[in-house]
């Protein structure tokens, strides 16, 4: 049997696409989400009622920074050796968990509210802003440029029929045509995964309030937030662009009567079971098998996140 060289998509291809997925998803869900906490947390001015002695006004500040919150009855929190003292100093049971029993008064009573108040501002503010990104998510059109993947999808085929002697091109049209659907997928995939976050960083949130949005809970959950989309968007860049590529690979093989490949996994250590169950079958392009049996998902060769596997073309007919 004759084969041709299999589809290659170098990462060159698709990465810029990933860092204009990077830009969008940092200006539409991470800035918005830091530039919210930064209005609702300038707390440096704290410092003078931290140095007092009294210990009293030690626990309200502390309180007011949101290092000691109030819940269930009991105080809880990070705290540090000029807490606890001044809780000691007040009269306070310490628990087994590390919590303090203590009944506020004065003006640690007065900083309860203070800080309850302060945290329904919070609450408040965060879901505005989720409801914002999830607002502007419906509205928008993201105009990826898509070219690279064009690019990728026209060299690579072109690559592979050079073994035959067949010179194919993209032509101006199916250049078009790539470009337009690639952005448009892309467009609903950035829609969607921003409805995806905007649920989940619902949830995230409501679960601060027994916490009392302590700033450092909520820059934990902007760190995680970044990660994940920087994630997102290197998964979304280059699944789309192989996705697309083998599409087009398809179409134009099919045209010259080329429908099947074999499968060709690299079978090394990092090679997942599935893919090295394939090795050697043969398989069409219309009729992927089962790439992922747990998930129960068909793809192609390279389809799949991080799958180094290959399709060999089979020659027919030539
Ligand atoms: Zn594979």
């Amino acid at each position: 049997m004759r084969y041709l060289p299999p589809m290659r998509i170098g990462s060159k291809y698709w990465e810029p696409i990933k860092e204009q997925l990077d830009i969008i998803f940092a200006q539409e869900i991470v800035n918005p989400l830091i530039a919210t906490f930064i209005m609702l947390y300038p707390f440096a001015a704290e410092k003078e009622i931290w140095n007092a002695e009294n210990y009293d006004e030690i626990i309200a500040s502390a309180i007011r920074r949101g290092e000691v919150y109030f819940s269930g009855g009991k105080f809880k929190g990070k705290g540090n050796s000029k807490i606890s003292k001044a809780f000691k100093e007040l009269g306070a049971r310490r628990e087994r968990g590390g919590d303090w029993e203590l009944e506020p008064s004065g003006l640690i009573l007065e900083a309860i509210r203070w800080r309850r108040e302060l945290n329904s501002a919070i609450a408040a503010a965060l879901r505005g802003t989720l409801d914002s990104i999830e607002t502007t998510a419906s509205r928008s059109r993201y105009d990826v440029e898509s070219g690279g993947a064009a690019l990728a999808a026209d060299k690579s085929l072109s690559e592979s029929l050079r073994a035959i002697s067949v010179d194919k091109q993209m032509t101006d049209e199916q250049r078009q045509t790539f470009r337009r659907d690639y952005t448009e997928n892309m467009d609903l995939y950035i829609k969607g995964f921003m409805k995806e976050r905007v649920i989940e960083l619902r949830s995230k949130i409501e679960a601060l309030s027994d916490e009392g949005y302590r700033a450092e809970k909520i820059s934990e959950i902007i760190v995680d937030e970044i990660g994940i989309s920087k994630n997102k968007a290197e998964f979304l860049a280059s699944n789309e662009t192989r996705l697309m590529a083998m599409a087009y690979r398809q179409r134009n093989l099919a045209e010259l009567g080329f429908t099947r490949y074999k499968w060709d996994a690299i079978m090394d250590a990092k090679t997942r079971p599935d893919h090295a169950a394939l090795e050697g079958g043969i398989y069409k392009y219309a009729e992927p098998p089962i790439a992922d049996i747990r998930r129960g998902l068909r793809a192609n060769p390279g389809i799949l996140w991080n799958c180094r596997c290959r399709d060999l073309t089979i020659v027919e007919g030539k």
